[in-house]
């Protein structure tokens, strides 16, 4: 037995074929968690996770879907339900960025973003909590059902040139916090991770050339650029009774990025 104790619960990742979302379907997998692991356009990587996961002795399924289309995002929910009898788990982790200067943001990417960074993350919530009514609770599990999503530093660092991106999470922050508060009361736990800098394909310009990567170093105090299983393994201690009393809380996981490096020196 794993000593997070998740074996037998079931679980949704969204956009789990690429990056953070990867690394959490993977180390679930790891932990007994049978997981659907969504993916938009990328099908070919969500079954080499799917696959990877099924290799270890696990049990995975890849399900595509679009978080920003409410149809899809109950489509996803129902087909984990079909295939491992229940929904115990969702990560909402898909996420995109479209960068442009202020005035030059069209009104299409703004959208994009939002619709699905947060209104994904909203639809996505929304059929896990139905579910999480409709099922009987795992007799072994402490709570009832358990939301993490994958929010940014940027929940609370604002970001010049990613308004869209920006806003998106600031939204997804109170969007936690209130669907935490609203729904405790039943035993279904909402938290959230706010990741700062982690090497993925979304940062590539960020990390792949030398230069760029010790620009963002001055903004890291601990050294290093984050790796996918920094998160991923938090995500598999919020998903577990480990954390059960940990309810509407952001785990920064960013290497001090939310310290406000600059005033070591200074202030
Ligand atoms: P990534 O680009 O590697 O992965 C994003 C995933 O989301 C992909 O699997 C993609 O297919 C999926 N996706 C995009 N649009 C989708 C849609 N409409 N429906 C379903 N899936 C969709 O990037 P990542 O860094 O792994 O990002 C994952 C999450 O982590 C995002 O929410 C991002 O904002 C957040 N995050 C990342 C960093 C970082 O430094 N990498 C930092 C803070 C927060």
């Amino acid at each position: 037995m794993h000593w997070l104790g998740l074996e037998g619960r079931t679980a949704l990742v969204t956009g789990g074929s690429s990056g953070i979302g990867r690394a959490i379907a993977e180390e679930l997998g790891r932990c007994g968690v049978k997981v659907g692991v969504n993916y938009n356009s990328g099908q070919e990587a969500a079954e080499e996770v799917v696959r990877g996961i099924r290799d270890r002795g696990g049990e995975a399924i890849a399900i595509g879907g679009d978080v920003s289309k409410p149809e899809d995002c109950k489509a996803m929910v129902e087909q984990v339900v079909d295939r491992f009898g229940r929904l115990d788990i969702l990560v909402n982790n898909a996420g995109i960025q479209r960068d442009a200067p202020f005035t030059e943001l069209t009104l299409e990417d703004w959208r994009r973003v939002i619709d699905t960074n947060l209104t994904g993350a909203f639809l996505c919530a929304q059929e896990a909590v139905r579910r999480f009514r409709q099922q009987r609770p795992l007799p072994n599990a402490k709570a009832r059902g358990n939301i993490i999503f994958i929010n940014s530093v940027h929940q609370l660092i604002p970001w010049a040139g990613h308004v869209n991106y920006a806003a998106s999470k600031g939204g997804l922050k109170l969007l936690m916090e209130t669907l935490a508060q609203e729904v405790a009361h039943e035993k279904i736990r909402v938290n959230a991770i706010a990741p700062g800098a982690i090497r993925t394909p979304i940062n590539r310009p960020a990390w792949e050339e030398e230069s760029a990567l010790n620009e963002l170093l001055e903004l890291i105090p601990y050294g290093r650029i984050g790796e996918p299983e920094d998160v991923a393994n938090a995500a598999a201690w919020l998903a577990s009774d480990l954390s059960d009393y940990v309810i509407g809380a952001t785990l920064f996981i960013d290497g001090g990025m939310s310290l406000h490096p600059p005033f070591r020196e200074g202030g």
